[in-house]
């Protein structure tokens, strides 16, 4: 059984005439799959009921189980998914004013391990299929209505997206064909703890949509203390294939740095980063870190924040303090969990 949403719209092509069938009808399929979200082949009646048959006896269409749906009082939707094997995984919808986002996981748990994130508490059990990236925007874009269509989607879930570079390109290839789910390339960002190989194979394999870098320190001997990774890829060679990075003021790279107090949030900080950062296009991203019980770090307060973020503009960088959205519900982010909601009962 082929799982027809791991087919990028080429293989899908190639897909339907091993079957015998015409190579327009992946135009067809492509439509009912992704425009329409259609959950079964007998759906798709402008394919002959033959057709219908050999393609539902050859592939599969959802891949995912919707467990539970959450909503917070700010409107941010979390979903839990159960995927075939039982394992769990999070996604999240954050509406804004104009436009809607999509957070999507890429992987069961992650195995970065940095110290502050929820998610790492779980372990690494293995990567998403493509489809199952794929998935999580279906079945989130049914439950919210096309009247809320998902325009932005930010692989910022579960998971360390370039340590599942594959399957992730491929989400992106079916993401972002215009027979498929037609999404901007410019509204697609994939976030990374900083993997540097990653980094370079996105330079030339899918430097259309953004990136997104996890910094989080200015110097090795903090970073390593809260990301464990940086002894592997250090702040030097991080920012070393930053600049090597195809990006310009219009496509800057984001650098996210979560603000933990007494740890990397001085102006001492701020000042090491603008020098960190100088000749790379890119904006800073800085999140108030999400609290939870058993933590091992506090969030810095509010006016340490906007210290830090005022030492990045008096140099001129676009500097942001990021919302946390949906927080009373662990949608925010480094919240998502897989295991300990096993006792949850399938909708
Ligand atoms: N693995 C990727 C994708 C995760 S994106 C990455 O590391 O970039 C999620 C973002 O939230 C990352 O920047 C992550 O470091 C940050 N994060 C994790 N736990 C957090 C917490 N408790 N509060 C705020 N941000 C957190």
């Amino acid at each position: 059984m082929v799982k027809i949403k791991n087919l990028n719209f080429e293989e899908l092509q190639d897909f339907v005439q091993n079957l015998g069938l015409e190579k327009y009808r992946a135009k067809q399929i492509a439509q009912w799959l992704y425009k329409k979200r259609v959950k079964s082949f007998d759906e798709m009646t402008n394919i002959s009921k033959s057709a219908r048959k050999l393609l539902s006896e050859n592939a599969e269409i959802d891949v995912l189980k919707l467990v539970k749906v959450e909503e917070s009082a700010d409107g941010t939707r979390k979903y839990l998914f159960e995927l075939e094997d039982g394992n769990r995984i999070e996604s999240v919808f954050i509406p804004e004013k104009d436009w809607n986002t999509l957070c999507v996981s890429t992987q069961v748990g992650c195995p970065a391990q940095c110290k502050f994130c929820l998610t790492a508490k779980d372990g690494f059990t293995r990567n998403l299929t493509a489809a199952e990236i794929v998935d999580q925007y279906i079945h989130v874009q049914r439950d919210v209505g096309e009247d809320r269509r998902i325009s932005n989607v930010v692989f910022m879930g579960m998971g360390e997206p370039l340590l599942n570079f594959d399957n992730v390109k491929k989400a992106v290839e079916i993401m972002t064909d215009r027979n498929m789910l037609d999404l901007s390339t410019r509204k697609i960002t994939i976030s990374t703890v900083g993997i540097v190989p990653g980094i370079d194979r996105m330079a030339k394999e899918m430097n259309k949509v953004k990136l997104a870098v996890s910094l989080h320190a200015t110097t090795d001997e903090t970073r390593e203390k809260i990301v464990p990774l940086n002894r592997r890829y250090p702040i030097s060679e991080i920012m070393a294939a930053l600049k090597r990075y195809p990006a310009d003021n219009i496509r800057r790279i984001m650098i996210e740095y979560v603000m933990l107090k007494g740890v990397n949030d001085s102006v001492e900080d701020a000042k090491r980063l603008v020098k960190l950062i100088k000749g790379i296009p890119v904006k800073v991203n800085l999140i108030p870190f999400n609290p939870y019980p058993g933590a091992l770090f506090e969030p810095s307060p509010r006016e340490q924040i906007e210290k830090f973020q005022k030492v990045l503009w008096d140099y001129n960088i676009a500097a942001f303090i990021r919302d946390s959205r949906g927080q009373d519900i662990s949608a925010a982010c480094g919240m998502l969990r897989t295991k300990e909601k096993k006792d949850v009962k399938i909708l």
